[in-house]
């Protein structure tokens, strides 16, 4: 069993001490599964538009669908311009503002980015 050099000289005299790693160069001493844990890096949630494109916090997007403001007799329409949205979780997935109709969540499969 080959253990993993050290991450902060890169000694290879590595030895392992329990649940830790220890170079006995340096003095390092780090857990051997957050060694192991690290390649996985949890992956990011990706929220994308109806097109497929990925969205990020900040971009602006334009609705493809007539939307009706649950609980007014609003209606955003087909092609309102959104700046400035959030990505958050759950069923729908974009919190932003509009102009006229003020806070609102959308579904991403509901808009383009602009
Ligand atoms: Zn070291």
């Amino acid at each position: 069993m080959t253990l993993p050099p050290c991450p902060q000289c890169q000694s290879t005299y590595t030895y392992e001490d329990g649940a830790l790693l220890v170079c006995p160069e340096c003095g390092h001493e780090w857990s051997a599964q957050a060694a192991e844990a690290a390649p996985e890096v949890e992956a990011a949630r990706v929220v994308r538009d109806a097109n497929g494109n990925v969205l990020a916090d900040g971009d602006s997007v334009t609705l493809i669908k007539d939307l009706k403001v649950r609980g007014s007799s609003l209606v955003i329409k087909v092609g309102t311009k959104v700046r400035g949205i959030r990505l958050v979780e759950g069923d729908h997935d974009i919190d932003c503002r509009i102009d006229g109709v003020g806070a609102m969540q959308l579904k991403s499969e509901f808009v383009r980015k602009a």
